[in-house]
């Protein structure tokens, strides 16, 4: 079913979205684009007459109630962005008495739903090397489609928008499908444009391609980076990787993040990019502080030759230009995570001077997705979001899905 060829008239939804916020200490929003993101459905039901559900997880909670991670903290941000009362309900397995309630036009809201390990259907407290893991994963699979069942309960329709897990075959993005008929599940308009936005880059790219991935790791990110090396034509790599490449060169990084264990893995991208002719640019200067503070002394020097006591956590002027020259002449963009700390203001320049040549390649045309929690952050910091091309919810749906990977989110729903 299509989300715009449906009528909620009458209907109860209950819609899984991904209000996962980054929230300060004192539980206040620091970027709404999620909520922002789902509100085109959300809305959409509300209008046709329907009554809404609202589903999501937040944080790591681990299958524990953790007040920390309560999603009563947004109701609040939630009602201001519909407009409209926003119930809570404290324990989201059971709220079918407040669900059966609900009239049109109203709005529940449940409480995480990783406050059930069954949500995620991960065993509980114990390893998979232990003896009987195998049963115990069983059991909680049995345990998460009862779950479902119990969530798929309180509504008519089931409608999927949250593209950020998209990638996990959880109870409330994959396993309640199962409950109900295909015309009466669907993806929500978000997931609708992310998916198309996926297969923008994937087909019919227009070249040169230019990925630019960036933060903290390399390990979490080889995936994504082997994938794209038989597709694209030049490949940023910067942030805290640069350094596991520098000193996989052979360099010298002080304190800068570095994985030690993944030199022969950096040494094998640089070769891999050789052979598949792949233009690979990595960072040559950084801007380098003596300590992980805004406030730090810093200096600009090689990403080669890091003083003791100095860590890398920008991308310095000559890297800058680098990664400018070569953005601002691409045809087809992406853009996953930041070039330096950006959340110190002085360590910002690095995700600007991206983001910047970014804007200026869309300009000239080009098609530029930006994606991932982190990079999202960053255009939003800059004021640019709305300057590229698509701004992505979804970083390790995202990513999986640009490796050519089915999203079981998506399967659930389209078969
Ligand atoms: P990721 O979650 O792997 O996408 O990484 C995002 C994080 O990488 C952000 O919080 C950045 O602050 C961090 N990051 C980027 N560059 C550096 C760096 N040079 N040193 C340490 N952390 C960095």
């Amino acid at each position: 079913m299509n989300i715009d060829n449906y009528n909620f008239n009458g209907k109860k939804a209950i819609v899984r979205v991904d209000f996962n916020v980054p929230l300060d200490e004192n539980g206040n929003i620091t970027d709404d684009t999620r909520i922002r993101g789902a509100l085109p459905t959300l809305e959409k039901i509300l209008k046709d007459g329907g009554s809404l559900i609202i589903m999501s997880h937040m944080g790591k909670p681990k299958g524990k109630v953790n007040p920390k991670f309560s999603l009563g903290q947004i109701k609040d941000a939630v009602a201001k962005a519909l407009g409209r009362d926003v119930k809570f309900a404290p324990d989201c397995a059971n709220a079918s008495e407040v669900a059966a309630n609900l009239k049109p036009g109203e709005v529940l809201l449940l409480e995480n739903l990783r406050f059930y390990p069954e949500e995620e259907g991960k065993p509980v407290g114990i390893e998979k090397t232990d003896a009987g893991y195998e049963d115990a994963k069983k059991e909680m699979k049995a345990r998460q489609k009862e779950f479902a069942k119990t969530l798929a309960s309180y509504a008519d329709v089931y409608v999927n928008d949250a593209f950020g897990t998209a990638h996990r075959k959880h109870a409330s993005t994959a396993v309640i499908a199962d409950s109900f008929d295909a015309d009466n599940k669907m993806l929500g308009y978000l997931m609708e444009k992310e998916v198309q936005a996926v297969d923008n880059i994937l087909s019919d790219i227009k070249r040169p391609f230019t990925a630019i991935m960036g933060g903290s790791k390399v390990s979490t990110k080889i995936g994504i980076i082997e994938n794209l090396m038989d597709k694209v034509d030049n490949l940023i790599l910067c942030g805290g990787m640069t350094y596991t490449f520098a000193k996989a060169k052979g360099g010298h990084v002080g304190e800068s993040i570095c994985e030690n264990d993944k030199l022969d893995l950096a040494l094998d991208i640089i070769r891999k990019a050789k052979e598949k002719g792949v233009n690979l640019v990595l960072g040559t200067d950084c801007v380098a502080a003596d300590a992980f503070s805004n406030d730090a002394n810093t200096q600009v020097v090689s990403c080669m030759e890091i003083p003791d006591g100095w860590e890398g956590l920008d991308a310095g002027p000559n890297t800058r230009k680098a990664f400018q020259d070569v953005i601002k002449t691409a045809k087809t963009i992406l853009w996953n995570g930041p070039a330096g700390v950006f959340e110190f203001d002085n360590f910002t320049a690095g995700s600007r001077a991206i983001a910047e040549a970014i804007v200026e390649a869309t300009d000239n045309g080009a098609f530029s997705l930006v994606g991932g929690g982190d990079s999202v952050a960053c255009v939003n910091k800059f004021g640019l979001a709305d300057q590229v091309s698509y701004v992505s919810t979804g970083g390790g749906a995202l990513l999986e899905a640009i490796e050519g990977k089915v999203l079981p989110g998506v399967a659930a729903i389209k078969g």
